[in-house]
């Protein structure tokens, strides 16, 4: 395959890959506390700094910061607790439920189940200049709407096409990201799998791409309900679990099973469920109080209002006064925001699911551009929101575009919690992007790096692709109405190849 060039002209492939390499392996055996930023190294000529960066997490985030800092000429080095890249896309069985960790969430990352088709057209879906298309070599599934083990393989197609392999450092997490007092920001890692030693090491700067659909969220229920603390005859005695743990629906074989939450993944697997189970029933906490609807085309499923109390005897009764008698409860109430390796010198803190404060969803404040994060905003199109991030932060470490004043950031944070406010949206909403958001955040980012807006087509096909979800609820992956829309892109794409 083609080696990539940066903005510099400068080759970055498997051959030429040894111009930048060299200077890092002078910086890689030096002792750890001598270790200075690595523009130190190179020639006075180079076009802009380049620093040593830690960068955590490959999955799609990672993966994209990567790529764009070594684009910008910096030495990203990516730590990767799992052996491959993907992150999401990585299917894993779920760990089994320990006494202490109930959910498995610190076991396994994914949150993948095993029919899970994407919820976005592929084209919208890839990043901006590597499409995500059928027309790959690579390519086994080729629905628009494909199944995950697609989304994963086109993931590898890029690490491999961008020559991100050797980056990488797998099966290597990061366990403490501390400020130095000179300036510089100390990495402690922990080789798993072998007699989990430590590595501390120095970095001019951190990108922190860990992902947030791991760390469950849960709803909690009178009664005690989930991971009741009471026992005996109170404890609502069936069993409980997070959608991060759901994989596959014949368990729930001829069981009556009541799903909590009302987003892509509860409806998912509401109906994944109900071609097994006896009954399923959707609490959604925004239906009405008086809600106890059988769904269309399904003679085991109803939607009701929320759970008001579950009992000892195992009867959940919802809010309209109705129960019914359950055997197990899933709760598809979303995931937290979770950055264990992170101490207080971050400046952040996170308090309903609110990371704060963060400048355009990317920078704490008071230790810009050192910290940022990739990823962080939700209801968007991940892939291209991730690249343009990536091309910011790199373009702002290099100093090649500039960030506004402390007192502006705080300034610019401030009115995004008050647009918050205008709408009512509570505080765990401030990373949610719809309502149109996406598009002006991602043009404002294209701006900022030189680099066009988001092409027409992809906003048009986001904007047909929710309506036809809304109007196919069922079969809006294999029927659509926005092929002329299609064929726009695929004429599009014919540049990158
Ligand atoms: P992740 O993919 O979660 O990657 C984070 C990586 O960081 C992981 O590899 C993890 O092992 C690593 N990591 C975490 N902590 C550490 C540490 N301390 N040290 C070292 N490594 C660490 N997006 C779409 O575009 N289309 C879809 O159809 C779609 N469907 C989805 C369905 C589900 C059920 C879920 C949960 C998400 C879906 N998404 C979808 C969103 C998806 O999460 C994003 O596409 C994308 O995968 C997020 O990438 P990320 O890199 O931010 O996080």
């Amino acid at each position: 395959h083609m080696n990539e060039t940066n903005r510099d002209g400068i080759a970055h492939g498997s051959s030429t890959e040894k111009r930048p390499a060299e200077a890092r392996r002078i910086q890689a055996n030096s002792g750890s506390q001598l270790r200075k930023p690595l523009c130190s190294l190179l020639p006075a000529s180079m076009p802009s700094p380049s620093l040593r960066l830690a960068v955590v997490g490959a999955g799609a985030a990672g993966l994209a910061a990567a790529r764009e800092l070594r684009r910008e000429g910096h030495a990203p080095v990516v730590f990767e607790r799992a052996a491959a890249v993907g992150g999401t896309w990585l299917y894993a069985s779920p760990a089994p439920a320990a006494a202490a960790d109930p959910l498995g969430a610190a076991a396994t990352h994914s949150s993948l189940y095993a029919s899970l088709r994407t919820n976005l057209p592929r084209e919208v879906m890839g990043f901006l200049d590597f499409p995500f298309t059928a027309a790959r070599g690579s390519v086994v599934d080729a629905r628009r709407f494909p199944g995950h083990q697609e989304v994963l393989r086109y993931l590898e197609d890029f690490t491999q096409r961008f020559d991100l392999y050797g980056l990488v450092r797998f099966q290597t997490e990061v366990v403490g990201v501390r400020r130095e007092a000179g300036g510089r920001w100390a990495v402690t890692s922990r080789k798993l799998g072998e007699k989990g030693e430590q590595d501390e090491e120095l970095y001019d700067a951190v990108v922190v791409c860990n992902g947030h659909y791991s760390e469950p969220r849960v709803a909690s229920i009178p009664g005690d309900l989930y991971f009741p603390t009471l026992t005996g005859a109170d404890a609502w005695p069936g069993k409980q679990m997070h959608s991060h743990n759901y994989r596959v629906p014949e368990p729930f074989l001829d069981q009556v099973v009541i799903v909590i939450g009302a987003s892509a993944s509860a409806v998912d697997i509401s109906r994944d469920i109900a071609s097994v189970a006896k009954e399923v029933h959707i609490a959604d906490r925004s239906a009405p109080t008086s809600t106890c609807e059988q769904q269309p085309e399904y003679d085991n499923m109803w939607l009701h209002s929320m759970i008001d109390h579950a009992q000892g005897d195992g009867t959940v009764v919802f809010q309209d006064g109705s129960s019914i008698k359950a055997d197990v409860i899933m709760h598809c109430t979303g995931y937290l925001y979770d950055f264990p390796f992170l101490g207080d010198d971050s400046t952040i803190t996170v308090d309903d699911n609110c990371v704060d404060p963060l400048y355009k969803h990317v920078f704490p404040i008071e230790v810009a551009p050192d910290l940022s994060f990739i990823g962080v905003p939700w209801k968007v199109i991940p892939f291209p929101l991730f690249e343009l991030q990536s091309k910011w932060v790199a373009g702002i470490l290099s100093g090649r575009i500039k960030l506004p004043s402390k007192d502006e950031m705080m300034e610019d944070v401030k009115a995004i919690y008050s647009r918050l406010e205008t709408r009512g949206w509570p505080k765990r909403y401030t990373h949610n992007f719809s309502g149109g958001y996406q598009f002006e955040y991602d043009d404002w980012l294209a701006e900022q790096c030189g680099h066009p807006p988001i092409e027409e087509w992809r906003k048009l096909m986001y904007a047909a692709n929710a309506k036809n979800k809304a109007a196919r609820p069922e079969r809006y992956r294999d029927e659509w109405d926005d092929d002329g829309l299609v064929a726009l892109a695929n004429e599009d794409f014919k540049k990158y190849f």
